[in-house]
């Protein structure tokens, strides 16, 4: 017989995750703090726990989807004398040195402990196109293969259990930094009346095609050959984006989002490397490390 999984959290993601293990017909056991939130879940055949003792009363897999790290270990430390020689897999999302402090006191309480990234929103959880990192011992990714599938694309990424999490952080960079871009834009053109949403229709495309670059880009950063021919040279860009940085002031909107690229690129070109590919951005960057 199936043991029966645990969701601890039923928030959005937590939901999806337990609806789409439910609809796979494998029994699921449920707890929220706010008891209403399982109501649904419950009516779709969940057995529905009053409380977290209850919930982990069983022996199948535990999987934590709750707010914050704040709130995992607000939930399982009080019962960690009874997670000793299970599985417990995160998919709340934290920090990778939160990630690996939870892996130490997965440790210290005999719990295996496997992390997990959601690059997803809660209605595509189960659809294609859906990934999930993770990062952890390989042997608890392997064994429970069939449970993480259901959720999305499953992605296994190595046994520091912070890699997870790192690779999610910086791919939230990238959307974050991009969405604001987007709203800068949006600004300009907002000046002179044009809406967002027009101005979107003519973004996206032109965005979509620019990650055409990545590859490209990732090549050259590896092999740190910003000599390279064929590169947008660093002088080139500065140009650019000083003109960027004028068009932005002249329709009245705040470049603290765009001066300080071009702080960047200037530094690069006062230390010599104007001539180089605008991919040495990445050691300027590194250079707070
Ligand atoms: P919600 O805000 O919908 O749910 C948060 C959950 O955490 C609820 O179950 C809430 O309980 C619970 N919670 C918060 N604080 C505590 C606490 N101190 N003790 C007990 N329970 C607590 O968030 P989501 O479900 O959307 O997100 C859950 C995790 O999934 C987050 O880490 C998020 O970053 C990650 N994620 C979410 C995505 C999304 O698009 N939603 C995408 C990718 C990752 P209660 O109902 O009682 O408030």
């Amino acid at each position: 017989m199936t043991s029966r999984t645990t969701f601890l959290g039923l928030g959005a993601m937590g939901s999806a995750l337990a609806a789409a293990t439910l609809d796979a017909g494998r029994p699921s056991v449920v707890w929220n703090r706010t008891p209403s939130r399982a109501r649904t879940l419950g009516e779709r055949g969940a057995t529905v726990a009053e409380t977290v003792e209850e919930a982990i009363s069983g022996d199948g897999v535990i999987v934590v989807c709750l707010f914050d790290h704040q709130s995992v270990r607000a939930v399982v430390d009080p019962v960690a004398a009874n997670l000793a020689g299970r599985t417990m897999i995160n998919l709340t999302t934290t920090t990778p040195n939160q990630a690996r402090g939870l892996a130490t006191w997965a440790a210290k309480h005999g719990v295996t402990y496997l992390d997990g990234a959601i690059m997803a929103v809660p209605a595509t959880i189960g659809r294609p196109g859906t990934a999930i990192f993770y990062s952890g011992p390989e042997a608890a990714f392997d064994k429970n293969r069939e449970l993480l599938d259901l959720w999305g694309q499953s992605d296994y990424l190595g046994i520091d259990p912070g890699i997870a999490s790192l690779c999610d952080m910086a791919m939230l960079v990238g959307m974050y930094t991009m969405f604001t871009g987007f709203l800068h834009g949006a600004a300009m053109v907002g000046a002179e009346g044009v809406s967002a949403v027009e101005f979107a229709r003519r973004q996206a495309p032109f965005l979509a095609a620019m990650t055409g670059q990545l590859v490209g880009l990732a090549a050259t950063v590896d092999a740190k050959d910003y000599a390279g021919v064929g590169q947008q040279s660093l002088e080139f860009t500065e140009v650019a984006l000083d003109s960027l940085v004028t068009a932005s002031l002249d329709q009245g909107v705040s470049v603290e989002v765009l001066r300080p690229v071009l702080d960047i690129v200037r530094r690069q070109i006062a230390a010599g490397y104007g001539r180089q590919g605008t991919a040495r951005i990445v050691e300027e960057l590194r250079k707070s490390r």
